[in-house]
């Protein structure tokens, strides 16, 4: 992060519950080879967040392998949330970093979420029967010199 980033929430102390974390992963891994996506709830004050739990929305997406679009009458009810903090989505075959169509579609969540999660199915766990697996990278949501909307990495403790 350089000088000219502005961090829109200053929380570096995020921590997400083991049990959201697991849900996440379960999505992901359910809806495999296409995108999961939903928005985590908890509670943040200036010190300090915590995710605690997580909601899974429809993927709309015509081509839901590759995208994904939020059921808009489900984010609908869920954009003004007070305890809203972030939107989640799973990249089937991708690593969890934000792809060119994540950071186009960012202003159309960014003044409404404190953090962004990626999930990635891409790897596959040791053995004979190579069943995709699970990880996962937060993003904080920054505004660049430009004064675009951009993503810088995040770290998510599980506690
Ligand atoms: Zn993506």
């Amino acid at each position: 992060m350089n000088d000219y980033d502005h961090k829109l929430f200053p929380t570096s102390n995020w921590v997400i519950l083991p049990s959201v974390y697991l849900q996440l992963e379960k999505d992901s891994l359910t809806r495999y080879p296409q995108e999961a996506c939903g928005i985590l709830l908890g509670e943040a004050t200036a010190a300090s967040a915590v995710i605690d739990d997580y909601v899974p929305l429809n993927n709309t997406s015509s081509q839901p392998e590759q995208h994904f679009s939020l059921e808009p009458r489900e984010w609908v009810k869920y954009c003004y949330h007070p305890r809203l903090l972030g939107l989640f989505h799973s990249h089937p075959t991708a690593p969890p970093y934000p792809s060119q169509t994540d950071l186009l579609q960012l202003p159309l969540f960014a003044d409404l979420l404190k953090l962004y999660v990626i999930g990635s199915c891409e790897g596959k766990r040791p053995g004979a029967n190579a069943r995709p697996d699970f990880t996962m990278q937060g993003y904080y949501i920054i505004r660049d010199q430009r004064g675009l909307f951009a993503l810088s990495k995040a770290e998510l403790v599980q506690v």
